[in-house]
């Protein structure tokens, strides 16, 4: 008896260790099916983003609210520029300057 109820002990765990991938590899795909859902979306409204060039620099903005996002990469080519360093008072200026257009 004592080697059927170590088969059931293995039988069990294992249903459990693959139970418990399943449900590893189920939130995986929701999590990402989630963020493909959010993916160049307005974090404030949900709108689609769309990305412009600002001096080189790209910048994404909302085209419902007009909210404007930038990578932190995105940023720092910003305030890198061997331009004046209100270059990013100027590109936020054209920015929204663009959507008021
Ligand atoms: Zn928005």
């Amino acid at each position: 008896m004592t080697h059927n109820k170590n088969e059931d002990e293995y039988f069990a765990r294992r249903d459990a260790e693959l139970l418990r991938q399943q449900r590893a590899a189920a939130r995986k795909s929701a999590v990402e099916a989630e963020r493909k859902t959010h993916y160049m979306k307005c974090p404030k409204c949900g709108y689609d983003l769309i990305t412009g060039d600002w001096d080189g620099v790209k910048i994404e903005q909302c085209t419902n609210c007009h909210g404007v996002w930038a990578d932190a990469a995105e940023v720092e080519a910003l305030l890198k520029r061997p331009t004046p360093p209100n270059i990013l008072a100027r590109v936020f200026r054209a920015v929204a300057k663009g959507v008021t257009r």
